[in-house]
């Protein structure tokens, strides 16, 4: 792989393509009619991708709301001068209420005293804080139970330093099609929603659809949805792959930094769990390891791909360096693999050539999500936007 940009720190970075990103937000806003918004959760620095630079190029593309997992992800949008509203998905705790409203930013609310402070917090600023009311319709995380929402807004609603700019709730199985359960949490959702209306009450923007819920679940879009895995270019499900197409955003490559030929029988890494079966073999070492988001799980479990062909990966992942092996001058190989060397690009996540290693490959072995893959690469290594 040539021509690539790369730190010059280290021989390991995280490859984030903005035109996918830009394509995807693009694609996923087109499933919305035009009367709805499209809030981009952007929450654990954009699920690995980088918060700042990913609200900046889906902005451009159709985003007209962030939201964000913590107060502190809100305030770095913000300095990084992001105006669009931004909702921080939980309660932050009563100590961050202050930073909430300098920044003026929208924290999910479901708790009468939270709500109160905010209230004197934003009265004393001179301002009015905005937040959006949470309701837990069955999956047990965050919100006021939908039997109790106009309860709990009423016993709030008097305070003239807030005011609901949204109401919300999340699903458990959006992901799964002609699902009871989720059925039954639109259902008391709505419910919640026409209680509040008819009780008088400002419902601000509703909304409830994840990125599986939007692709699959039109009837839920209502005044806004809520997407993040399909702005990566993932997806949540099987079923969604039918509906959208979607180009994963992240590459995650190295350089090659040492280059051996040992003896048969020598062994490679802690515990020395592989040794060298044949002659003519390379072992090769990439500065990239489970600090860096690649799980000590796929220890001679996974493939990285040079010079556009697939090598196995052999030993123990380290904290900060992996080995890998290739055959050279295999004879029977049908493509004989030339010698890797000093300083050739693999890629462990992403395309070279035709050979392509994706998150759901390497997800399932390591019986997780995607998600979880893209955000633990977000850990350490630097990020090169292309
Ligand atoms: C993370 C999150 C989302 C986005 O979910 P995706 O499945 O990535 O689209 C939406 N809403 C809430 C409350 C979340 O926590």
């Amino acid at each position: 792989m040539r021509g690539v940009k790369c730190p010059e720190d280290r021989w390991a970075w995280v490859e984030v393509d903005l035109d996918a990103l830009r394509q995807n937000t693009a694609a996923l806003k087109r499933l919305l009619a035009r009367d709805k918004q499209m809030m981009c959760v952007v929450k654990a620095d954009a699920y690995g991708h980088g918060a700042v630079q990913c609200a900046k190029a889906m902005r451009r593309a159709g985003a007209d709301q962030f939201a964000v997992a913590t107060t502190t992800e809100g305030v770095e949008l913000r300095e990084a001068g992001v105006r669009e509203p931004i909702l921080i998905l939980s309660e932050p705790p009563m100590e961050a209420i202050q930073k909430i409203v300098d920044y003026d930013l929208s924290p999910a609310v479901f708790d009468q005293d939270f709500a109160l402070a905010l209230g004197e917090c934003a009265a004393a600023a001179g301002k009015v804080a905005t937040y959006h009311f949470a309701i837990d319709t069955g999956m047990t995380r965050i919100g006021v139970n939908w039997r109790d929402a106009v309860k709990v807004r009423r016993s709030i609603d008097f305070h003239r330093g807030i005011e609901c700019a949204g109401t919300f709730t999340h699903f458990a199985t959006a992901d799964v099609q002609r699902d009871w359960d989720f059925n039954m949490q639109a259902r008391r959702f709505t419910d919640a929603v026409y209680a509040m209306q008819d009780a008088g009450l400002e419902t601000g923007l509703v909304h409830c659809a994840n990125t599986p819920a939007t692709i699959l679940h039109p009837d839920v879009h209502m005044d806004m949805c809520r997407v993040g895995i399909g702005l990566y270019g993932l997806h949540p499900a099987i079923e969604t792959r039918r509906e959208v197409r979607l180009r994963p955003v992240m590459s995650v490559r190295g350089r090659i930094t040492r280059v051996e030929h040992p003896e048969v029988g020598t062994g490679v890494s802690y515990g020395l769990t592989y040794r060298v079966p044949k002659p003519n073999i390379q072992i090769c070492t990439v500065p990239i390891g489970y600090a860096d988001g690649l799980s000590r799980n796929l220890s001679g479990n996974m493939d990285v791909l040079v010079n556009g062909e697939r090598c196995r990966q052999v030993g123990r992942i380290c904290m900060d360096q992996f080995m890998f092996e290739v055959t050279v001058n295999n004879v029977r190989a049908y493509r004989p693999t030339r010698a890797v060397e000093y300083g050739d690009v693999v890629t462990v996540l992403g395309y070279d050539g035709d050979e392509m290693i994706t998150a759901d490959d390497m997800a399932a072995r390591r019986e997780t999500i995607n998600y979880e893959v893209v955000c633990d690469f977000g850990l350490r290594l630097q990020k090169i936007y292309v």
